[in-house]
């Protein structure tokens, strides 16, 4: 391939020929499987977004309006996945604002390749959107306002903006509210890790039926009836592997000649159980909570001494027990020592949700918190427990950083007004790329305007001059499609989200434009390319 020239990249350009017929094609091709990724979530995004029944290789079925569950399961090009790998690692880092993240891309790329097909040089686009990006950045955290961490409507404004959408919770609070209640529960010092709220999900109730509880739900019921339903002061011993014989006395009967070798083998098997149970009541243990199976004669001498166990508890009800209790989950019971038991007030046998459970109340660790979510279905459910572990972390953010937006477009529609303002410090061409970013942006209104039932073109255009004319909090209700002042309608989401959204689209469209034989490596790129200009602090993954 040949080359591209010093005066290709800085834009006075008809640098297409030189690029070769193969890797305009290439990049054709993938600016439009990328645009395809954009399209396939754009219509859930919002209150009214549609979802997506997502169908895996088994034929299992999940119903989503999640962005990132979509594009993870869905999508299976190298584009494609390059996307989604972006817009993965976005949810890690903030868990909201995929949707947005995905569509945006789509959406600049739909842009270039405009730009692309009028003459300008893709690494020209690549430069102005990096510029734009940076910008909007800017216009966002001028915009963004600061919100009281003791709010508690803010708050639950911020969670239900996250849920609008997601598992048919549009107009409820209870759970919104729910969520701001565990967040408070678990906060120290404005600091909020979403994993000390513990999600149980349960079919076969109403949404609104959902509670929160102080402490651990475990999702076992006592390991048989001969147990105690009820320990106070729990010294809880966690267990990961089975608590059974060791395998050496099972397999002794090889040696088994005589009624008498049979009698010592049992007599070897249940002095090995007593010594075991015994070790574990001297050092104060009264609870058993075991990943794996407990062995018959252990679990008769565990209830002779009124202890309470469960057993074969699932792997993550293990890990947040062990967290909430300060317990460590040992492998195997022999080797146990005071230090690695957790304590709790309360472990007693319960109903919840028509299903005997283990409930752990009281626990050591102060910060932890159980939400019980029901739902009708399963589908539901799993859909509800989604848009809550969003809306978690999409709290926690927010406390620590204090700062929202106005949702309902309004913030893009900010940031498109501000980047018009911005492009004419660019040269001509890369102007065009800064511009073609002030379109894109406003997917987010057009969008939302379309889920609505309106207009797109007339919402967007609403929009946009209701800020000219008022403020940058003007936006759409999503729900009806009306130009509203979202701050006051309580449309809000956490400053980072939407960065992080316009920074990652950025990145993604840049990422790839630049797929191209002929485009040089990213530090060759840099070396040569960066010249004066606003773009070079970000950079393509
Ligand atoms: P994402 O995965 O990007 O978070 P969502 O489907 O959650 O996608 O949609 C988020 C968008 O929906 C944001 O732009 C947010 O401002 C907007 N939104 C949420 N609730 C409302 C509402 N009630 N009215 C208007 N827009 C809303
Ligand atoms: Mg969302």
């Amino acid at each position: 391939m040949v080359r591209r020239t010093q005066s290709n990249i800085t834009g006075d350009d008809s640098p297409v020929e030189e690029t070769g017929a193969d890797g305009r094609s290439l990049r054709k091709a993938n600016i439009i499987a990328g645009r395809a990724v954009g399209e396939l979530v754009r219509t859930t995004l919002g209150p009214r977004g549609m979802d997506k029944l997502l169908v895996d290789d088994t034929g299992m079925g999940i119903v989503t309006n999640n962005g990132a569950s979509i594009l993870r399961e869905m999508v299976d090009h190298p584009v494609g996945n390059l996307i989604s790998d972006l817009a993965v690692s976005h949810e890690d880092e903030v868990q909201d604002g995929t949707t947005t993240t995905a569509t945006l891309t789509g959406e600049l790329l739909g842009e270039a390749d405009e730009l692309i097909d009028r003459g300008v040089h893709p690494t020209t686009v690549a430069n102005g959107y990096l510029s734009a990006a940076e910008r909007a950045v800017d216009a966002l955290e001028d915009i963004a306002v600061e919100i009281d961490a003791n709010d508690t409507d803010r708050l639950i404004e911020v969670a239900a903006t996250s849920m609008a959408g997601k598992g048919t919770l549009i107009d409820d609070t209870t759970i919104p509210a729910l969520l701001v209640d565990a967040v408070r529960r678990i906060e120290t010092e404005g600091d909020v890790d979403p994993d000390d709220v513990v999600v149980e999900t349960i079919t076969g109730a109403q949404v609104g039926e959902s509670t929160l509880t102080d402490g651990v739900i475990v999702g076992k019921e006592r390991a048989d009836d001969s147990f105690a339903y009820r320990v106070e002061g729990a010294n809880i011993a966690v267990v990961g592997k089975p608590i059974e014989l060791r395998k050496l006395a099972r397999d002794a009967d090889v040696g088994v000649a005589t009624p008498d070798d049979a009698r010592r083998i049992r007599e070897n098997e249940r002095s090995e159980a007593v010594a075991l149970v015994d070790h574990l009541a001297d050092i104060g243990v009264n609870t058993v909570i075991c990943g794996e199976n407990i062995g018959e004669p252990f679990r008769a001498l565990m209830a002779e001494r009124g202890m309470y166990a469960a057993r074969r508890v699932h792997d993550d009800d293990i890990a947040n027990l062990a967290r909430a209790t300060g317990a460590t989950v040992v492998s195997d019971p022999r080797d146990i020592q005071p230090d690695d038991l957790g304590h709790a007030e309360v472990v007693e046998e319960t109903d919840v949700g028509g299903e005997h459970k283990t409930r752990v109340e009281g626990c050591a660790s102060a910060q932890t918190a159980t939400l019980v979510l029901y739902g009708s279905t399963k589908d539901v459910v799993d859909e509800l427990h989604r848009a809550v572990e969003d809306a978690l972390s999409v709290l926690a953010l927010t406390l620590r950083e204090s700062k929202v937006l106005p949702g309902g477009g309004a913030a893009e529609t900010a940031v498109s007004l501000a980047l018009r303002e911005y492009a004419p410090q660019h040269d001509t061409r890369e102007q065009l790329a800064v511009d073609a970013f002030a379109d894109a942006v406003e997917v987010v209104p057009r969008t939302l305007a379309e889920n609505a039932g309106i207009s797109p073109i007339d919402g967007t255009l609403d929009v946009r001059a209701a800020q000219a004319t008022g403020t940058s909090t003007m936006g759409l209700d999503g729900e009806t499609g009306e130009v509203v002042d979202t701050l006051d309608a309580g449309i809000v989401e956490p400053l980072s989200v939407k960065c992080l959204s316009v920074k990652t689209a950025a990145e993604a469209a840049v990422a790839v434009l630049r797929i191209d034989d002929a485009l040089p490596k990213r530090d060759e790129f840099d070396d040569e390319a960066s010249g004066p200009g606003p773009a070079s602090g970000m950079g393509a993954p």
